[in-house]
């Protein structure tokens, strides 16, 4: 599998390593286990629009997960308040 890398202007070879991800979706920072493809010639992360579709929906993920636990957190704070 080839891929087209911007600093070596060519078609590379390339390797997808999974590393964790840190991103900030309206203002809630989320680490997802993201996967990034790196040039092997050159080192440089290469664009991999495939990829990128993953770990968007990886981050949309994640990101639902730490709102439904900031609103159910905050749902029984408000609880132990009004009592
Ligand atoms: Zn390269």
């Amino acid at each position: 599998m080839k891929r087209y890398c911007y600093y070596c202007d060519k078609e590379v070879g390339y390797q997808v390593i999974e590393k964790e991800i840190e991103l900030e979706i309206k203002g809630v920072k989320v680490t997802y286990p993201g996967k990034i493809a790196y040039c092997n010639e050159c080192g440089h992360e290469i664009d991999l629009p495939a990829l990128d579709d993953e770990n968007i929906k990886k981050a949309n993920l994640e990101y639902r997960k730490r709102l439904a636990a900031a609103l159910y957190a905050e749902r029984r704070y408000r609880g132990k308040v009004i009592k």
